[in-house]
């Protein structure tokens, strides 16, 4: 897309404040009755480190203990989190590859002419996971204070300010638009393959300023490495009670919330999906994750949401909407 086109997304994006932001031996080849026999590998389609690797690891403890077997993360990055999920499209149907994704999964039919795998129909969807506030931050050495000299800032100084984000589609780039939309600015963006490695040059100061999960921001607010401008929540996050809300600083449009789920292949027998389910409905009632989510400033999906009808339901409506707005940003 031109800059000129994910400026036009930017400013659909307002539109979407108050939105949030599922035998025998079969075909596959896995014997759903004897599953899971060995390791399962979880593809996070960013890197290590950052927000979506980290709800991955923490459910995938839990998940492990229950299933008998290993997840096993794997880290398979690159272009704001397709090549991930085109690998995991593509995978044997057995259930040994598991994808976990975010709202990307709904934005990339829209934003990728050559995407090579179709977010409904190459997966079956087995249930949401959490669904997580995003914070604007800015390397500590950024002038700005707060989010009224933030904004005064940015606008003055477009030309020179830089804004890391995790490529085209991700959370970040996706909260980036509507931030500077809302700003009425354009600033250079720097993409990269997940906001572990952006939250490492925020913080190093080699890039100024961020929007992203709360599950990859709150450690380092708390700590003082980052500067914290806003919540991009209606109400305040209880991880972050100081943060002011953007409703708060008068940018109330600037609303944005990532949920994530788990897929399989599309082939994939249904009863190991059913088994998938289950484990995940247990580990989001597992008191260690649901401490850690909150310490993080999100929790778990209720159990209804933590299934694939959810889960399809959720990511249909997603996509259609992002196809919607991207479509009408592009003329289309
Ligand atoms: N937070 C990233 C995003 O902006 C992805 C990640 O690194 O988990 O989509």
């Amino acid at each position: 897309m031109t800059p000129a086109g994910t400026r036009k997304v930017a400013a659909y994006l307002g539109a979407l404040a108050g939105l949030s932001l599922t035998l025998a031996a079969c075909s596959s080849g896995t014997d759903p009755a004897a599953y899971p026999e060995d390791d399962i590998e979880v593809i996070v389609p960013f890197s290590a480190g950052g927000p979506t690797d980290t709800v991955t690891r923490m459910i995938a403890e839990p998940m492990s203990e229950d299933l008998g077997v290993q997840l096993v993360v794997q880290n398979i990055d690159g272009a704001g989190g397709t090549v991930g999920a085109g690998q995991a499209a593509t995978a044997d149907p057995d259930g040994y590859t598991v994808l976990m994704h975010h709202i990307g999964m709904s934005t990339a039919p829209a934003l990728y002419d050559d995407l090579a795998y179709d977010p409904i129909a190459d997966f079956k969807p087995v249930g949401l996971v959490t669904e997580v506030p995003m914070t604007i931050i800015a390397s500590s050495d950024f002038e700005p204070e707060t989010f009224e000299e933030f904004v005064t800032y940015v606008q003055e100084n477009a030309d020179t300010v830089t804004m890391a984000h995790a490529g085209e589609g991700s959370a970040s780039n996706l909260c980036g638009l509507l931030l500077t939309d809302a700003l009425g600015v354009e600033v250079t963006a720097v993409p990269y393959d997940g906001t572990g490695p952006a939250m490492a040059e925020l913080v190093g100061g080699q890039v100024d300023f961020m929007c992203d999960q709360t599950t990859n921001t709150t450690g380092q607010i708390t700590a003082g490495e980052v500067k914290a401008y806003a919540a991009t929540t209606p109400e305040r996050i209880e991880a972050l009670p100081d943060l002011p809300t953007t409703t708060e600083a008068g940018q109330p449009d600037i609303q944005v919330s990532v949920w994530h789920g788990l897929y399989v292949p599309a082939e994939t027998p249904d009863e190991v999906v059913t088994q998938l389910t289950d484990s995940l409905q247990a580990a989001l009632t597992d008191q260690g994750v649901i401490d850690q989510m909150a310490n993080l400033g999100t929790a778990p999906v209720s159990e209804e949401q933590a299934t694939p009808e959810a889960h399809a339901t959720l990511l249909e409506e997603q996509t259609a909407t992002w196809a919607d707005i991207i479509g009408a940003s592009q003329g289309g």
